[in-house]
């Protein structure tokens, strides 16, 4: 456990649109903490910076940040860390060994979690609230600590992971995958700016099992999504649990 006052940094890709994974996984949590919230426009190229900001800023998150403002320093950093990254800790990394096999697999999706370091090192990050679907970055950029703590002191302070029982919400379509803003398909995901008729029609559309009692991934993903925003009843139907859980959606998502 790091002995400092907790600094909180997270960041999330300008894709304008929050959907209901990021918010459940990690937005959410960063209302109440004190700490740096940025649009991670160096993540990629292009994407939809202000709506990003804005629909953050709309979602209750204060201190919002957007990573280009920063782009010296932190490109910088990023540059300074290449040099003392061993690659066999970027070879291990999920993302790039379900990818890199793929002709569109390029330098950046070998090189990102280093950037991510920057991020965290840069905006002086002690407690990192991702979803559970970043841990392994965070661990990677413990990792790159060691190193950096190895060969010299560093100023920075260690990262550490703050997932808690944030859920890992699956596309309403295929509920193998997460949810996730590159789905080509709008009605896998629920955006946090969806209005009600739209939230009750994808909810109405997704996938669930003959039965309640039924354990598929589907049906398991509604269950989590109905827990997280406040659902504790029991449903003998699946028409009956789903109208409550656009009722909840509703207004966790009005709040
Ligand atoms: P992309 O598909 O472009 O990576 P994304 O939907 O994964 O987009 P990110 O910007 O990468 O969104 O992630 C922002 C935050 O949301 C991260 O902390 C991530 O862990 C969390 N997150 C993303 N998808 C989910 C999900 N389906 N369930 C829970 N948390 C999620
Ligand atoms: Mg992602």
């Amino acid at each position: 456990m790091n002995n400092v006052t907790p600094r909180y940094v997270s960041g999330i890709r300008p894709t304008g649109e929050i959907h209901l994974g990021n918010y459940l996984g990690a937005v959410r949590r960063w209302r109440s903490l004190e700490g740096v919230f940025f649009v991670a426009d160096l993540h990629g190229l292009g994407g939809a910076v202000q709506e990003t900001a804005e629909s953050l800023s709309r979602c209750g998150v204060q201190n919002v940040v957007v990573e280009s403002d920063h782009k010296a320093d932190i490109l910088e950093l990023y540059h300074q860390l290449s040099f003392l990254t061993p690659t066999v800790l970027l070879g291990r990394m999920t993302q790039f060994k379900d990818k890199s096999a793929s002709e569109m697999a390029t330098l950046s999706l070998f090189a990102y979690p280093v950037l991510m370091a920057a991020d965290i090192f840069y905006f002086g990050g002690t407690h990192i609230p991702v979803g559970s679907d970043q841990m392994q970055h965070i661990e990677f950029a413990r990792d790159l600590w060691d190193v950096l703590r190895a060969r010299g002191s560093t100023s920075f302070e260690k990262p550490e992971a703050v997932i808690g029982d944030s859920p890992r919400i699956m596309s309403l379509t295929d509920a193998t995958r997460k949810m996730s803003k590159s789905d080509p398909d709008e009605m896998s995901r629920i955006n946090v700016s969806d209005p009600p008729d739209v939230i009750r029609q994808k909810v109405r559309a997704a996938k669930t099992s003959m039965s309640m009692a039924d354990d598929t991934p589907e049906a398991n993903n509604l269950r989590t999504i109905y827990r997280a925003v406040g659902g504790t009843r029991v449903h003998e139907r699946w028409p009956t649990f789903k109208a409550e859980l656009v009722d909840l959606l509703i207004v966790e998502l009005a709040a």
